[in-house]
């Protein structure tokens, strides 16, 4: 559906005055970056967005990012990649030129991408996606394995910029066990604060105050915003 320009303009107020209370409540030097997650809806919500303010837009296909970074190139728009990445669809990724690719999720993934980011002279940003709710349906590296995996990849793949992590919280109406899903990447990510990971991303719809409060400094939100 299409929204006007005024309907729009009260959501994202309402969702930025949520995460301004959140992050507040963190510490006053806490700063969140709002990514609108745009996959549901309408290009041309996406356009009045950007006449709001908004500037950080993602998808989860390359082929709807493809379609929608044509569709806005006269936007200065900055585009995610948040959904899981199938390996032929990496060169195809590469030429688009994300800003920020959110969810590498595995060590294999990362070296079939350095090989075809080698091969086009090319460089990209990451984040890697940790599965922290160990979900069998969830793309993502494990909790245990999140740190090393982290360094291997910034060890073996050159071409490969982490940023940090990203999350989707734990599926599931228990706060509390979507906390404990927010506070193992956050420890994670702790940890990869040394090695410059500077990137937690976190927080979706439906748990971005909770993400906020567990220390996520950048969320991906869509249903929110276009209701
Ligand atoms: C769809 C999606 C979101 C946004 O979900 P909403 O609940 O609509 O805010 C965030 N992150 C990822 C990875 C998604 O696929």
């Amino acid at each position: 559906m299409i929204l006007d320009k005024e309907h729009l303009r009260k959501n994202l107020d309402e969702v930025i005055w949520n995460i301004e209370q959140a992050r507040i409540s963190v510490s006053e030097h806490h700063i969140v970056k709002l990514v609108t997650v745009a996959k549901y809806t309408e290009v041309e919500n996406i356009a009045t967005l950007y006449e709001l303010g908004q500037r950080a837009f993602g998808e989860n296909q390359v082929q709807q990012l493809r379609e929608r970074m044509a569709q806005l190139e006269d936007l200065p728009l900055e585009w995610h990649m948040i959904g899981r990445l199938q390996k032929n669809k990496i060169n195809n990724l590469i030429d688009l030129r994300p800003a920020l690719m959110q969810s590498l999720d595995s060590l294999d993934l990362a070296l079939e991408m350095q090989k075809k980011l080698e091969a086009k002279e090319a460089g990209m940003h990451c984040l890697m996606q940790v599965n922290s709710a160990k979900e069998e349906t969830k793309a993502g590296v494990s909790p245990e394995a999140a740190v090393d995996t982290y360094l291997k990849i910034k060890e073996t793949c050159p071409n490969i910029t982490l940023k940090g992590v990203m999350t989707i919280g734990a599926h599931t109406d228990d706060a509390k066990a979507i906390q404990a899903s927010f506070e193992t990447t956050h420890s994670i990510f702790e940890t990869l604060e040394k090695e410059g990971a500077s990137v937690c991303s976190m927080g979706m719809s439906g748990d971005y105050e909770l993400a906020i409060k567990c220390g996520s400094n950048m969320v991906r939100i869509g249903s929110a915003l276009f209701r």
